[in-house]
C-alpha cells in the first residue's frame, strides 16, 4: 500500500465504488454505438415536468446563480411539509436522497456498530456501512420461489435484529429486485425493533406502487420517532440529474441529520425545480401510469419469450436468463440499448431493465430478442 493511503480509512481502502448506469455517451465512445437508448438508472422516460424547466430556464441568469441558494431550502420545504402535513423541523433535505443515506450513515455507523439490511438491496447501504467502518448484518432474502423472490424478509430482519444494530435499511420497492414488503409487516417489525435503533425506510420509487399495496409511513413516524422515512424527485418527478430528496422523521432525527449536512447541500436549480414539480402532481401521474402499462405489457413479452421476470412494484424490471447474464447485456449494448447488470448485487443471471418509453421498451425488446436467440 503506498504510504500516502496507510491512514486512510480501513473500510474505504476495500471498498468498491458505484458503478452508475452507463451514459449514452460513454457507449458512443467505447463501442461506437449511436442513437442508443439508456434504460440503466430508473429516470423518467418522460423527462421532467414542462413547467419545471420553463422555471429552470427563468431562473438561469447572472445574478439569480451567482448567490448561494437557501441553505435552510424554505420553500421546498414549506411546501413539502403542507403535503405530508408534517412540521418542517421534521423535513431534512438531500442532494438525491442517495445524500440522505449518507447523513444517516455518518450520524449513526462507525467502527463498533451495526447495519442491518436485506442481501440484494440497494448497493449504497453497504458501501455506506463499509465507509464508515461499521459491520453489517446482511439478511437473507426470500426464497427464490417465494412469490417475492429474493425480495425482504422482515420475519429475518426481526429474528437478527438486536441491541447493536444502530441502524436499519428497508428499500420499499426495492432496487435491482423491484419486490416490496407490505405496510403491516413494516409496521409489525417496527414494534420488534428496539427504540435506539434507527429505522431508515428507503421509498425512492414510492409514487410507482399500486396504491391499495401502498403503506402510511407518514402515520407510523408519529408512532415510531425512530423512523425515518425518504423520498427522491429522481425517478417519478423526473430530476435526476439535479439532485433532489428528502427524509421526514421525528424533529430529533431530523435535527441530528441537519448538523451533518452540507450548508448548501441542495444547489438553486434543484431547489426550484423540487418545489414546482411538486406542484405539477398531473405530471406525475401521466409518468407513473406510462410505466403502470408499460411495465405490464414488457412483463407479458418477457414471459412469452420464456424469461423469469421478477414482480415489480417499481419503474424497472429484473430478468432472468437461467445462465450468466454478461454475455447478453454485452450484445444488448452492442445494439445501443444500455441496461444494469446485476452481478454485483449476487444476481449474475439477472439484468434490470428501467421502463422506457413505448418505442424505447420495443427497441429493448427487439435487442432482447436477437440477444437471446
Ligand atoms: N434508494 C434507492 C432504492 C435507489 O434505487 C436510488 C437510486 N438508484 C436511491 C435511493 C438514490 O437515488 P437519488 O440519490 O437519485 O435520490
Amino acid at each position: 500500500m503506498p504510504n500516502i493511503l496507510r491512514n486512510a480509512a480501513p473500510g474505504v481502502l476495500t471498498l468498491e465504488a458505484y458503478t452508475p448506469g452507463m451514459p449514452i455517451e460513454e457507449l458512443q465512445r467505447r463501442l461506437g454505438v449511436g442513437n442508443a437508448v439508456k434504460l440503466a438508472s430508473n429516470e423518467n422516460p418522460l423527462g421532467m415536468s414542462p413547467r419545471v424547466k420553463d422555471a429552470l430556464a427563468a431562473h438561469i441568469n447572472a445574478t439569480e446563480l451567482a448567490r448561494y441558494p437557501d441553505g435552510s431550502g424554505f420553500r421546498l420545504k414549506k411546501k413539502l411539509a403542507e403535503i405530508h402535513s408534517i412540521a418542517p423541523e421534521r423535513i431534512t433535505l438531500g442532494n438525491g436522497s442517495n445524500d440522505i443515506i449518507e447523513l444517516l450513515g455518518r450520524v449513526f455507523l462507525g467502527p463498533g456498530r451495526w447495519a442491518m439490511f436485506s442481501a440484494h438491496a440497494f448497493a449504497v447501504y453497504p458501501i455506506i456501512t463499509q465507509a464508515q467502518d461499521a459491520q453489517a448484518i446482511v439478511v437473507e432474502p426470500r426464497d427464490p420461489d417465494h412469490e417475492q423472490p429474493y425480495g425482504h424478509d422482515l420475519a429475518a430482519f426481526e429474528r437478527e435484529v438486536n441491541p447493536e444494530v444502530t441502524l436499519v435499511f428497508i428499500a420499499n420497492p426495492n432496487n435491482p429486485t423491484g419486490t416490496w414488503v407490505s405496510p403491516d409487516e413494516i409496521e409489525h417489525f417496527l414494534t420488534k425493533v428496539p427504540s435506539h435503533t434507527i429505522v431508515a425506510l428507503d421509498e425512492a420509487y414510492y409514487e410507482y406502487m399500486d396504491p391499495a399495496l401502498r403503506g402510511n409511513s407518514r402515520a407510523l413516524l408519529d408512532k415510531f420517532p425512530n423512523l425515518v422515512v425518504f423520498r427522491t424527485f429522481s425517478k417519478a418527478y423526473g430530476l435526476a440529474g439535479l439532485r433532489a430528496g428528502y427524509a421526514l422523521s421525528s424533529p430529533q432525527l431530523a435535527d441530528v441529520l441537519n448538523r451533518v449536512r452540507q450548508p448548501f447541500n441542495n444547489n438553486a436549480l434543484a431547489l426550484l425545480a423540487a418545489e414546482v414539480a411538486l406542484e405539477d402532481q398531473e405530471h406525475v401521474r401521466k409518468s407513473v401510469e406510462l410505466n403502470t402499462r408499460e411495465r405490464t405489457r414488457l412483463v407479458a413479452e418477457l414471459k412469452k419469450i420464456g424469461l423469469k421476470v421478477l414482480p415489480s412494484q417499481a419503474n424497472f424490471l429484473a430478468i432472468g436468463f437461467g445462465r450468466e447474464a454478461k454475455p447478453i447485456h454485452e450484445k444488448l449494448l452492442n445494439q445501443g440499448v444500455i441496461v444494469r447488470p446485476m452481478a454485483s448485487y449476487g444476481l449474475a443471471e439477472y439484468l434490470r431493465v428501467t421502463i422506457g418509453t413505448e418505442a424505447e421498451n420495443n427497441r429493448f425488446l427487439a435487442a432482447l430478442k436477437e440477444a437471446v436467440k
